[in-house]
């Protein structure tokens, strides 16, 4: 299962961001994570290009860059699938590479620790949903099989054809 993104439902408003800081303190809750000494740090990114709103976010490519050129051996993916760098053969050391190779720029600082910090799926809810797919208003994330999401695609251009 991955996040993808319907890039023409996003409003711009964020709440996948909060979410996911939220998600990663912690207290696990927005007014704790406000009081928290290390805030949180998101790892998913909405930007404006434009007129348009484009969340990015790992896609725990199959073929990782990141895992590649990790030196340590501490970006891996994990049994389920999930790149990530915790928990990994050696921990992270701060060298930044798999932050220079990743293509969407997905992957970020922890300064304090000089650690890297990506998507770890360390937000799954109890029917496995991630924080900022559960926190979307307008489902721009879905959590998904790329079949299924593709067989919605056709769909949508179907019905605007017909
Ligand atoms: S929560 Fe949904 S609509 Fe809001 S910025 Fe994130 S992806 Fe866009």
């Amino acid at each position: 299962m991955e996040v993808l993104v319907n890039m023409e439902r996003c409003l711009g408003c964020r709440s996948c961001e909060l979410a996911c800081a939220v998600a990663h303190s912690e207290s696990k809750t927005l007014l704790g994570a406000l009081g928290e000494d290390i805030k949180p740090l998101k790892r998913i990114f909405v930007h404006q290009v434009g007129e348009k709103k484009i969340p990015l976010n790992c896609r725990h490519c199959q073929e990782a860059p990141c895992i590649d050129a990790c030196i340590t051996g501490a970006m891996h993916r994990t049994p389920e699938g999930v790149v990530t760098n915790e928990g990994g053969a050696a921990p992270c050391n701060g060298c930044w590479m798999c932050v220079m190779v990743c293509p969407y720029g997905v992957i970020r600082s922890r300064a304090a620790g000089r650690v890297a910090v990506k998507c770890d799926r360390g937000c799954l809810d109890v029917n496995g949903i991630p924080a900022c797919v559960r926190a979307c208003p307008t489902k721009a994330l879905e959590f998904t099989v790329a079949d299924d999401f593709s067989r919605r695609r056709r769909q949508q251009y179907l019905q605007t054809v017909l």
